[in-house]
């Protein structure tokens, strides 16, 4: 555990975890109809941080209503979109002026290192939000010839345009809190959408002080709404909401196919980022310092919750021992501790039920017969701590390696040679990500064009831009997040053919 003094909680953030917080809807902070509240927990402690307002159906409701109303007849509707560019633009500035409040919250509410969210959850969130403002002018369709066989002689003007979805509902996941949000909202609101979000139960607080600046930046009232809630009642009410156009969801796979089943009664469109068990390769001939630093950090990074965590690793054979003992060795150099100790390299998971999970899948592990390198244990304290783990002696069958943990737990095996290992890394159901290691430059492009992944790193892991597309093969999802991809999950094509 780390050991090193605490920085103190801005007075800000101190007092913004002290009041019961409330959702926003129409540009207004209410409370639940029911009025109920939920408590959310501090993983490094597990004591309660703050009480948020429990949203279900009515408030659903409400919040969808005022997404319509905004979409229609609202200022947003005749808004141009240099403006809505400028508005997201905004957004950012502000979100960057409240740099450190967000890395607190997102610590506390996450339990993830105060320095890893200063770095990297709040400015990758500030960055996506600036590139999708680029973008809000720069949504095209194309002029198309066409030749209309049936009607020689006859002249045609045709054109597409990209319209705005509509209405949608996007129910986000714990691991990355602000970062989902920004992920979301950034295409939807540069495509000209109206948005219900649903943050995770655990972590909601970073998204409710994301509505305090984007009705601060000026966004019409109704655009983003911000309702507050469980998967099963708020974030279920969402996903059958008659009048949302789209749904687009981040978590596990699990529940992607609930979302599925709810959004077919109407056809509502529908993207999916879900799990994953993401191989990371590491052929003989690779550099071994960055390989081993880099398989360390593909599993590590935000404890191992993460979708496209590199969570099993295959070494060519005349170098695992090498490998796992590198990588075991920056497993037991990591400092575990409490998110907000200045020292901290790995925070708690971020609640007991996912405690419970990992340490559920690593007594499976070891019935099944696999073995801890390191780790293998919770972690001692109140916190949601789990140690670093290195299982070897593991197979394609067992169930740490056909599942996703989401949590600080890799698996590694040998393979033999270039050629067996494309089909032992794609026998997955998931398809979302996957690691190259490698100084053969022609080896590193045949892998990468073999593996059935969203995303393939060469000699690095974990890179994420806004200018990336993200999103996942298989089981692993539908459509991609980041990137001018993402424009498309919130436009619809309209194609205007003029007799000329
Ligand atoms: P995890 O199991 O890692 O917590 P989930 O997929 O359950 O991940 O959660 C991701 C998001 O999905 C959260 O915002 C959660 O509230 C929401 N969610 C969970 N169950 C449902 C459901 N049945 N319908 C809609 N949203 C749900």
């Amino acid at each position: 555990m780390a050991t090193a003094t605490l920085p103190a909680m801005l007075p800000s953030v101190k007092s913004f975890v002290a009041e019961k917080r409330k959702m926003l809807v129409n540009g207004k902070w209410i409370e639940a109809v029911s009025d109920r509240t939920f408590e959310v927990f501090n993983p490094a402690t597990g004591d309660v941080l703050a009480h948020v307002a429990s949203g279900d159906v009515q408030d659903i409701n409400a919040a969808v209503k005022a997404a319509r109303a905004a979409f229609e007849t609202g200022p947003w509707s005749r808004m141009t979109p240099s403006d809505r560019g400028k508005l997201i633009w905004k957004l950012a500035d502000l979100i960057e002026q409240h740099l450190e409040e967000f890395a607190q919250l997102e610590s506390l509410d996450n339990g993830k290192p105060l320095t890893v969210a200063r770095v990297a959850d709040v400015p990758l969130a500030i960055d996506l939000f600036r590139y999708m403002a680029g973008w809000a002018t720069k949504i095209e369709g194309n002029t198309i010839p066409v030749s209309v066989p049936y009607a020689p002689g006859a002249k045609f003007f045709a054109y597409t345009t990209r319209e705005p979805v509509g209405v949608v509902g996007q129910i986000i996941p714990w691991n990355f809190p602000l970062l989902m949000a920004a992920w979301k909202l950034g295409p939807a609101l540069a495509a000209g959408c109206t948005v219900v979000l649903k943050p995770a139960e655990q972590t909601p607080l970073s998204a409710l002080l994301l509505g305090k600046l984007i009705c601060e930046a000026g966004f019409p009232d109704g655009v983003v709404n911000i309702v507050t809630g469980f998967g099963e009642t708020a974030g279920a009410a969402l996903a059958q909401h008659p009048g949302i156009d789209k749904i687009a969801f981040t978590g596990s796979t699990e529940v992607g196919k609930l979302i599925v089943e709810a959004a077919a009664r109407d056809l509502k469109k529908v993207t999916l980022e879900l799990g994953g068990k993401s191989p990371n390769i590491v052929f003989g001939d690779a550099d071994l310092n960055t390989a081993i630093a880099g398989a360390a950090n593909a599993i590590f990074f935000n404890h191992g919750q993460c979708c496209c965590a590199g969570s099993r690793l295959y070494v060519e054979q005349g170098i695992f021992d090498d490998v796992v003992n590198g990588v075991a060795e920056a497993a037991r150099s990591i400092k575990v501790g409490e998110g907000f100790a200045p020292d901290t390299q790995m925070g708690p998971l971020v609640s007991e039920e996912q405690l419970n999970r990992v340490s559920g899948y690593l007594d499976a592990g070891f019935a099944e017969g696999a073995e801890a390198v390191c780790g293998g244990k919770r972690g001692s304290g109140t916190g949601y701590f789990v140690e670093p783990t290195v299982l070897v002696k593991t197979n394609a069958k067992m169930k740490v390696v056909q599942e996703e943990i989401f949590g600080p737990v890799v698996t590694a095996m040998p393979f033999k040679s270039a050629e067996d290992i494309a089909p032992i890394a794609n026998d997955t159901v998931y398809g979302l990500a996957a690691g190259i290691w490698t100084s053969d430059i022609s080896k590193a492009h045949r892998a990468a064009a073999q593996l059935r992944a969203g995303t393939v790193w060469i000699n690095c892991y974990n890179v994420f831009d806004a200018a990336l597309p993200f999103g996942g093969y298989k089981q692993s999802g539908w459509g991609r997040e980041m990137g001018h991809d993402a424009l498309e999950n919130y436009t619809e094509t309209k194609a205007v053919c003029i007799a000329i």
